[in-house]
């Protein structure tokens, strides 16, 4: 079902346009429906696979036997030697990324991103921080600048988030987090990417996101193209009664936190609220759980974090990158940011026996899934338009072309529809005239390689 119009005001340079019709002129829906999917690389299923819920136990109960890790804990080297505090989580998680460098023949660069914090609300005195990380780095030097990253804080609290000595094992709230960090880099450093992975831990997170502030303050800076970040934050499946052990919520921000007045015009007036680059993240992860099920869905929360709470990914938002937070389905209050201790019959404080390892894992084959799928990929297309010069029924989309795509996909929805519905393969090109109205509808346009990777979307902006 294709025909071929003439020369049109809009396509002047082209000879022709293919429009593509689906099913009834207007309408929405194609007459053959598609999924909008990843497709499943069995490298990567296989790689996510490796993810074990020994392993991550390994990791939560060494990152709690430091005692505190609270980013103001004492890092000297008696504490370091002693196992306790935040210093020694530190060294063991430098440790950790090196053992799995060496593992793949050195494939991982361990570095640290030190900085002195400056006295604040939550922190009395000038304080050390120092983020941990490894680069898994792209395959060849221009595709190696795009980089996707997970992360997770290694810092933990009590009630008093100033206490620098007592308990605060912080098992769920964050060693979990950092355990996907960890298992991610061990599984995907078996592979090779198109991309640069980045396996962050911060600090300071219950301090003020001060960690991930500066991390996230250093990548803009540095101008990091980072296309997606991933944030574990309480993912450890606390094991009382209304948990549900297999859903995560994804929760991403609608009107992007770093869009300036202009931009915000742009979304208001064409309704492009539910469409920040961290929504599109979002989705395409749930796209990801579909494909590679992890054995954990994602559910979507479509807000920028929980009443009351906030969390890392917000500092990556405020700097203009994609960022989405993980979180376990049902919190339990008791078991976060409180000193260990019984009362009433009521057990307080965040520590092993609440923590589901199995749950971690599935969250950490999710989150690995994501990450490769996106690394493996071509860059998203870039200068994505939508061209509006006339009045028109139908929808002619352009963009540049995207190093390492085979071709391209069309992907819409209704305006209310939550994720995206139809896709439409429309081959190596960059531009396509479809019958259905852009009014009606949300367009998006993503890379797609030979073996299938997907990009993620993106939705053009209007051009006249
Ligand atoms: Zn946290």
């Amino acid at each position: 079902m294709k025909k071929t119009l003439g020369p049109s005001p809009w396509a002047a340079a082209a000879c022709a346009t293919t429009v593509v019709a689906l099913g009834v002129p207007g309408l929405a829906r194609p007459a053959q429906a598609e999924q909008v999917t990843q497709t499943v690389d069995p490298a990567i299923a296989s790689a996510v696979k490796a993810i074990s819920p020994a392993r991550v136990q390994a990791d939560i109960e060494k990152l709690v036997s430091f005692g505190t890790r609270s980013t103001l804990s004492a890092q000297d080297t008696t504490a370091i030697s002693a196992g306790r505090g935040i210093g020694a989580a530190r060294e063991w998680l430098k440790t950790q990324l090196e053992a799995y460098s060496q593992e793949c023949g050195g494939c991982l660069e361990v570095k640290t991103d030190e900085f002195v914090q400056p006295v604040g609300a939550r922190v009395p005195q000038p304080t050390t921080l120092t983020n941990v990380y490894a680069i898994l780095k792209g395959s060849d030097p221009e595709s190696a600048k795009r980089i996707v990253l997970v992360t997770g804080h290694y810092d933990s609290r009590n009630t008093n988030v100033l206490d620098t000595t007592g308990a605060a094992p912080g098992a769920n709230d964050d060693a979990s987090g950092v355990a996907v960090s960890l298992e991610s880099a061990r599984a995907l450093s078996k592979l090779k990417f198109r991309a640069t992975i980045i396996f962050l831990t911060v600090a300071g997170e219950e301090q003020g996101l001060d960690g991930a502030k500066h991390f996230a303050q250093m990548a803009k800076e540095a101008g990091w193209n980072i296309e997606a970040v991933l944030d574990d934050d309480i993912v450890g499946g606390d094991k009382s009664p209304g948990q549900q052990a297999d859903i995560v919520r994804v929760f991403s921000e609608g009107m992007p936190s770093a869009a300036d007045e202009k931009q915000l015009r742009v979304i208001r007036g064409l309704g492009g609220e539910s469409d920040s680059i961290s929504r599109e993240l979002a989705r395409y992860v749930v796209e990801v759980g579909g494909a590679y099920s992890p054995g954990v869905k994602p559910l979507l929360v479509f807000r920028l974090d929980r009443y009351l709470r906030g969390g890392d990914h917000s500092a990556f938002n405020d700097q203009g990158f994609a960022a989405v937070r993980f979180t376990e389905y049902r919190e339990n209050f008791n078991h976060q940011h409180q000193d260990v201790r019984s009362e009433n019959g009521i057990e307080y404080g965040d520590t092993l026996k609440f923590v589901d390892f199995g749950y971690v894992a599935r969250v950490g084959r999710l989150n690995a899934a994501a990450l490769a799928a996106l690394a493996a990929a071509p860059a998203p297309p870039p200068a994505v338009k939508v061209i509006t010069t006339n009045l028109d029924n139908n929808t002619t989309l352009k963009w540049g072309a995207s190093a390492g795509a085979s071709g391209y996909e069309v992907i819409w929805r209704e305006t209310s529809a939550p994720t995206w519905e139809h896709v439409k393969s429309v081959g190596d090109t960059t531009t396509t005239t479809l019958e259905i109205s852009k009014d009606n509808v949300i367009f998006a346009v993503r890379a797609v390689d030979k073996a299938g990777h997907k990009s993620l979307p993106v939705v053009p902006a209007p051009e006249r």
